[in-house]
């Protein structure tokens, strides 16, 4: 039996894995204590427990642990690296590059920051979602101090070229940011080989608990600097003060450690059967991917089904399967997707696509039971469409 509606909306978020659930427990009730009290012993085991999740998180991204700042998310995490860089390096220049892509966690603290006098280049991107790489270089002026280009896109799972990306950032000498919260678990991603001096992710899109995340801040080659943006009891180094959230850190570890085992056997799994789904719904008419499809994370798929409406489209399949057109926080808004519309698609086209993410525990039944829902919820659209218009 299916559970229904069948998951595929793992960019949103994914369930906690219950060996994640099974590390955090006891850190909610019996080891509850605040990992910043030095004076006693539930204090010191929360700053273990802490400790060891920060190695596992760093060395999930091959990192060291002192470069690791928790955060509330990835959300925050991109906040602070903009806004933390932007305040720390004014005085050496207010230029910051970016791409008209980013999350809307990156994109709307650019515009904050622009409010505050920055000077922002929003790069645009080719039809296959990747930027080009002539177009940043020559886009750096004087006082640019950063870059920052997001590892994966959330709604169609294209993979920057972030190493030629970083190389051309140092060259330029400005410090090089990247919001990798799509890629980290799920490819393999090595702050040191990617040239990356701040990088954001979080938990719950690794299977771990909403409500936590990471900066990462390289600490050597260039040591970076961050103004704080959160002032108090100077925890984090003094770059993010706030009690820690040990149960979520202790299962953001787990979460990495499992990611490091087992990430190479997941991704090859779920790439079949994504590639399986893939194939099965372009044999519908009129379909399309979106996205370069070979720089791609393997478990994501965003289709367009000409004629048929995303809305119309899930409110047919909503029992059935839980998809999205977009991206989660913008799939209030009835806007087609400002992602697939830099990608050149008109409005129409980019209301009528949807995007498929797969997961850990995505079965072979429910992508056969998706391919037929999902084909047949298309026909039966457009037959309606037609017989409306005659
Ligand atoms: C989910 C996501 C975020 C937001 O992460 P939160 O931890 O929910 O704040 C930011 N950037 C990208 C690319 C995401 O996919």
């Amino acid at each position: 039996m299916l559970r229904l509606p069948v998951y595929l909306d793992h960019n949103a978020t994914t369930p906690c894995d219950p060996r994640v659930l099974e590390a955090m427990l006891p850190y909610f009730t019996e080891d509850f204590g605040n990992a910043a009290s030095r004076n006693h012993a539930y204090g010191w085991q929360a700053e273990e427990a802490v400790k060891y999740a920060r190695e596992k998180v760093a060395n999930l991204i091959s990192a060291e642990s002192q470069e690791i700042i928790f955060t509330s998310g990835a959300t925050e995490a991109d906040n602070l690296a903009l806004k933390g860089v932007f305040e720390t390096y004014v005085g050496k220049g207010n230029h910051i590059i970016t791409c008209n892509i980013e999350h809307r966690a990156v994109l709307d603290p650019c515009r904050h920051l622009e409010k505050l006098g920055a000077e922002i280049t929003y790069l645009k991107v080719k039809t296959d979602g990747l930027i080009d790489l002539d177009e940043l270089e020559s886009s750096f002026k004087s006082n640019t101090v950063l870059v920052g280009i997001m590892y994966a896109n959330n709604e169609i799972g294209t993979i920057m070229p972030i190493k030629e990306i970083s190389a051309i950032a140092k060259k330029k000498g400005a410090l090089f940011f990247t919001d990798a919260t799509q890629a980290v678990g799920k490819i393999p991603v090595d702050v040191n080989e990617d040239g990356i001096d701040l990088m954001a992710f979080n938990a719950h899109k690794i299977y771990g608990s909403k409500g936590v995340g990471a900066l990462y801040v390289r600490r050597k080659n260039p040591r970076v600097k961050l103004a704080a943006q959160m002032d108090g009891g100077g925890h984090e180094r003094g770059m993010r003060s706030g009690t820690l959230n040990v149960p979520a850190i202790v299962g953001f570890g787990r979460a990495c450690e499992i990611c490091i085992n087992e990430m190479s056997g997941d991704a090859q799994r779920m790439g079949d059967l994504r590639d399986k789904l893939e194939i099965a719904l372009l044999d519908i008419e009129g379909t399309s991917v979106n996205g370069n499809k070979q720089s791609r994370l393997p478990h994501v798929t965003n289709i367009s089904f000409k004629y048929a409406e995303s809305e119309g489209l899930m409110a047919a399949l909503n029992k059935d399967i839980a998809v999205s057109s977009g991206s989660a926080c913008m799939s209030a808004s009835l806007e087609p997707s400002y992602v697939l519309k830099a990608l050149g698609l008109g409005d129409d086209i980019a209301r009528s696509s949807l995007r498929f993410s797969l997961g850990r525990y995505t079965t072979n039944d429910e992508i056969d039971y998706s391919i037929e829902k999902v084909t047949n919820a298309v026909n039966q659209l457009r037959e309606m469409s037609t017989h409306l218009e005659k």
